[in-house]
């Protein structure tokens, strides 16, 4: 029996988590959950779950939930704030950690697992965007086990021969004879949109993917296709890869959810229905597989399978992120804290869809040269870029 922690549990990712653990209560408990703002969701969890702790990292949603917990006489352990969080993500109490906070607040209680050389499940792909070279050296002093959840990422993995699945962060594909990577993306609900028309387009409209179910923030990644750029920095990490040998290709049906090109002409994909609880199953299970709930692929409604080239006019955010990978750590943060800042003006109504990119690249162009050796430096970075981001929404 895997004792798990979940980070996140409240989200797209979490939730999906807490279903998996569900279908399989021979194989996995739930050691702790921690959330935000959604105690009402968190309430739940504990009745079901009676996790040992639950942290809440907002004041009023920790208050709340307490009480709640108090008035039911509930024996988990309710706890605030981020020294909790990192706190927890270090215990010696469970096995794995899913990693599943959206953006930037992911990476410290991330790292402090990282550091106990704990086993962890990744989600959170900002975590390596920002800090990949300290995430993975870090990774490789402590003996942390990382597997990948992103989708690409864990068909990746699987598309991969064991000794490589053994050392994520440290993988040698030139000895395993592997030509590339190939990332594939549904394109997002604007593939077939006009270019000229994409200032007019709605959050609501941004937010509806086509083919997958996520949180708010990565639905609008997608759509910009900066989803799949910060997809591109966290393979470079996770595989190792010379970005030169990661590819990117639109394949809208999302059956294929990445794949691996070998030097004699193979190609080894992973399919399956688009339901994270797939990789996630995976990632917990590792290396048994076990039920997820997510149902067979119907090849015969799945019956055509189509790929395209991405077209940077239509992505400017892709390219940047690409570029930005083979410029330099402090870019690539920037580039993610300038995305985070403007994705939630746009989702407030606040700029248009077409400011997304306009702000990230002005921001991102002032990182290039900047050295960012450590944590702290890497913080600066992030906070530094956060408020040029605000700057640039306040000119637009
Ligand atoms: P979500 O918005 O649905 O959930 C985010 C979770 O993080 C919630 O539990 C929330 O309470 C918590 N959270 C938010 N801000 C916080 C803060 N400041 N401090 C502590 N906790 C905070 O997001 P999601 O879609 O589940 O995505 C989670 C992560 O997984 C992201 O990094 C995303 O890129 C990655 N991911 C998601 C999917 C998906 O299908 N949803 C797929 C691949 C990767
Ligand atoms: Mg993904």
């Amino acid at each position: 029996m895997k004792k798990i922690a979940i980070l996140g549990a409240t989200g797209s990712i979490g939730r999906s988590t807490i279903d998996v653990i569900k279908r399989n209560p021979e194989e996995y408990s739930l050691y702790a959950a921690t959330g935000n703002k959604n105690y009402s969701v968190m309430a739940g969890i504990i009745r079901e779950f009676s996790p040992q702790v639950v942290v809440m990292t907002d004041r009023s949603a920790y208050e709340k939930l307490k009480e709640i917990v108090q008035t039911e006489h509930r024996s988990t352990e309710v706890l605030f704030g981020t020294e909790n969080l990192n706190a927890v993500a270090a215990s010696e109490e469970y096995d794995g950690l899913m990693s599943a906070i959206v953006g930037a607040a992911g990476l410290r209680p991330t790292l402090s697992a990282i550091t106990q050389g704990k086993t962890v499940y990744l989600a959170n792909k900002e975590s390596l965007v920002m800090s990949g070279h300290i995430f993975i050296d870090a990774a490789r002093r402590f003996k942390a086990r990382i597997i990948p959840v992103d989708s690409e990422h864990s068909a990746i993995f699987q598309c991969l021969p064991e000794q490589e699945q053994e050392r994520i962060g440290r993988c040698d594909l030139k000895s395993a004879g592997i030509k590339n990577i190939i990332l594939t993306g549904s394109g997002g609900p604007f593939r077939n949109r006009d270019v000229a028309t994409l200032d007019k387009v709605t959050p609501a409209e941004a937010v509806s993917h086509p083919n997958w179910s996520m949180g708010q923030k990565i639905s609008v990644d997608s759509a910009t296709m900066m989803n799949k750029g910060l997809e591109f920095i966290e393979a470079k990490w996770l595989f190792n890869a010379d970005p030169k040998d990661i590819k990117v290709v639109v394949h809208p049906e999302s059956v294929i959810h990445s794949m691996v090109q070998y030097i004699d002409g193979t190609v080894m994909a992973q399919m399956g229905r688009p339901d994270m609880r797939t990789p996630i199953a995976r990632a917990m299970g590792y290396p048994k597989r076990t039920v997820s709930g997510v149902g067979e692929l119907d090849f015969f409604v799945n019956s055509s399978l189509t790929f395209q080239q991405p077209d940077y006019q239509k992505y400017p955010c892709l390219k940047l992120a690409i570029d930005a990978c083979a410029t330099s750590q402090a870019m690539t943060t920037a580039v993610n804290a300038a995305n985070e800042v403007a994705v939630y003006a746009f989702l407030d109504n606040k700029i248009k869809y077409t400011d997304i990119y306009k702000v990230c690249a002005k921001v991102a162009g002032n990182f290039a040269a900047v050295n960012a050796p450590d944590l702290e430096s890497i913080l600066n970075v992030d906070t530094l870029a956060r408020s040029y981001a605000y700057n640039e929404l306040a000119l637009l």
